[in-house]
């Protein structure tokens, strides 16, 4: 196991918090994320934020390949020491939000994976990041901090049910793998935090439903959570067809007219998004 703070020492590394570094110190918490992801050597695994490799070098002792990305270019030196023992391993100095995922995963023909014990300050872009990205990823495993994972698997008529919620579902079976405590990391967060496993899934939809459109559709309704969706999402200028429309498509679905998005289950986006964008009769 990588000795965190004798690595920081030796390389005199101050460790930023703008960055979201916390590194992982319990080899005990890093086996069970490695565990959790069922990494093996059928897969390449897609790492964000390696830190000074503690996780990543357990990553590669399982996977076929780990391609690990890393924006602080300070960690590149401790990480060729930490990892130079691995010969599938590939560091990459960029930022994540600003990387081809494709370009980063062509030509293996094994299965994807991404897993990470993510910067705080970018949790929620780089998680839509990846489950937009069209990359083929069959698995995703992130740590988070303990209210995100509780948002990303609320169920509907729950308080923490959001848009973060709802777009999990429509790429994911989400499950909450374990809690970790704030104890596991140095330095020490605010915040205790939680594995959340995501297992890609795919929901059916009518060819004539755009993506942009039914995820427009879902931040417009969660923007004002406590409105009816007839005075949050009805009042967009871009629904053709306006209160009228959505009160009639609400009504084909069978629900009142007092229904907020917090209601509403992935598949009924699905529904009423599909009702909404179908060309009006002229
Ligand atoms: N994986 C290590 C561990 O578990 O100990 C470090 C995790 S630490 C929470 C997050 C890491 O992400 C840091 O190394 C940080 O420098 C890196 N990071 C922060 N923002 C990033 C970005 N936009 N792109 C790539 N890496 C980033």
């Amino acid at each position: 196991m990588i000795n965190t703070n004798e690595i920081l020492s030796k390389y005199g590394l101050k460790l930023t918090k703008s960055l979201g570094q916390n590194f992982l110190t319990d080899a005990n918490i890093i086996r069970k994320i490695v565990d959790t992801a069922e990494v093996d050597e059928n897969d390449l695994v897609l790492e964000v934020g390696p830190g000074i490799g503690a996780l990543t070098a357990r990553l590669a002792e399982r996977a076929g390949r780990v391609v690990a990305v890393e924006i602080d270019r300070r960690l590149l030196e401790p990480l060729s020491e930490t990892l130079g023992g691995y010969g599938n391993v590939r560091v990459i100095h960029a930022d994540i939000m600003k990387t081809d995922l494709r370009e980063l995963t062509t030509g293996w023909n094994g299965s994807l994976k991404v897993v990470s014990n993510l910067p705080y300050y970018i949790t929620s872009p780089v998680i839509m990041n990846m489950l937009e990205s069209g990359i083929p990823w069959s698995l995703l495993v992130f740590m988070v901090q303990k209210e995100v994972v509780g948002r990303m698997v609320a169920l509907p008529g729950t308080k923490d049910y959001s848009a973060l919620s709802v777009a999990v579902r429509y790429y994911a079976d989400p499950k909450l793998a374990f809690h970790v405590s704030r104890n596991c990391f140095i330095p020490k967060p605010d915040v205790d935090s939680a594995v959340v496993k995501l297992k890609r899934r795919s929901l059916s939809q009518p060819d004539y439903l755009a993506r942009e459109f039914l995820f427009r559709v879902i931040r417009a309704s969660f923007s004002q959570r406590r409105k009816t969706l007839l005075n949050s999402l009805g009042k967009q200028p871009w629904l053709e067809g306006g209160k009228e429309r959505l009160r009639e498509a609400l009504a084909r679905m069978g629900l009142s007219e007092d229904t907020r998005a917090e209601n509403l289950s992935v598949e009924q986006f699905i529904q009423l998004a599909s009702e909404l964008c179908k060309k009006m009769p002229s």
